[in-house]
């Protein structure tokens, strides 16, 4: 949401920074909506065969988070537990590989996560240092099968919140839309040719539906196609300024190309040993899946002028609130 007329003020921070409007009537509407979009996800989750796993949160291994064009961490939290180093979860993508390997073929996870962006993120408006991803992964899918999933997860949604929610709605004056699918497919070297360097930042300010972006140069586990240097994966960007909602991609499986890549990006290699034995004995599935940011997609659906007015207790990039 870096958009000129919705400019993160002083006042709006310092409002998000007081306990006691946790109960303000936004607020209370952006819960609401919340559990409404929890609720309208799962079940349709269920409905189309997906086993609900819980996260973890301690590993002594995440995501690198590196290298990552949208990504600006500061510091990535280590902590000693029985005798071991373990960090708190960027993202739960080195888990959701090796458990649709060797688990569920199709899975969610409503995951936590931590990521200590630079403080200047505070006022984006769109970024938080604590999270929730509604994460999946699927066996042998392609992406036209996670952008179909996502595309139905988002649309009910969205109807569900309109139906349910529609006095809570006009009284906070949001308009909210009914998407039509399937949402348009753009490419990132198109966008770039557009839009220049700065298209992450134009393309949300562009659009009137939710657009899927693919070819996204990022993280050793997104499948890369070495002959023609595409990359297979994708972000959902959300329309009226808000922007990515989603990130995700069809994997890397193959033992040699991905640690060709984890040295590439000057990754330790041991931090990665399961996933590259498991890919050296030809154990690790091809896969494909996302995760959803929960708090972005409620703070589009209610309008919301910060990401964290969603949260009970904000976790503003830079901002450590009392509670
Ligand atoms: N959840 C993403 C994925 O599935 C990774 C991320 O958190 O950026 O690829
Ligand atoms: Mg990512």
């Amino acid at each position: 949401m870096v958009l000129e007329t919705k400019k993160v003020d002083e006042e709006l921070l310092e409002e998000l920074s007081k306990v006691e409007s946790i109960g303000s009537k936004r607020r209370m509407v952006a819960y609401r909506a919340g559990t409404v979009v929890l609720r309208s996800m799962v079940e349709d989750l269920l409905d189309m065969g997906f086993e609900w796993m819980l996260p973890v949160m301690l590993s002594r291994t995440t995501d690198p988070l590196w290298p990552d064009p949208g990504a600006s961490i500061e510091y990535r939290p280590e902590l000693e537990i029985y005798g071991a180093r373990v960090r708190t979860m960027q993202s739960m993508i080195v888990h959701k590989r090796v458990l649709v390997s060797l688990g569920p073929s199709k899975f969610f996870i409503i995951s936590p996560n931590i990521r200590i962006e630079k403080r200047e993120r505070g006022r984006s408006g769109w970024h938080l240092y604590e999270f929730t991803q509604l994460e999946t992964e699927i066996a042998h899918a392609t992406m036209k099968d996670v952008f179909r999933v996502y595309e139905r997860l988002v649309t009910s949604a969205i109807r569900a919140v309109k139906t349910e929610l529609a006095q809570e709605l006009r009284e906070i004056g949001r308009e909210l839309r009914d998407f039509g699918t399937p949402f348009e497919v753009l490419s990132r070297r198109d966008l770039e040719r557009k839009y220049g360097a700065e298209w992450e930042r134009v393309l949300p300010l562009q659009i009137r539906e939710p657009v899927w972006v693919t070819d996204i140069p990022r993280e050793f586990y997104d499948y890369e196609d070495f002959g023609s240097g595409i990359w297979h994966n994708y972000d959902l960007f959300l329309p009226e300024g808000y922007g990515e909602v989603l990130s995700g991609a069809e994997r890397e499986y193959e033992y040699e190309k991905m640690l060709a890549k984890i040295k590439r990006d000057g990754l330790r290699v041991e931090d990665y040993e399961v996933l590259l034995k498991l890919a050296k004995e030809g154990k690790l599935k091809p896969s494909a899946g996302a995760g959803l940011g929960v708090e972005r997609f409620t703070a589009y659906v209610v309008g919301a002028r910060h990401v964290a007015e969603v949260q009970p207790f904000p976790r503003v990039p830079g901002f450590i609130s009392p509670l």
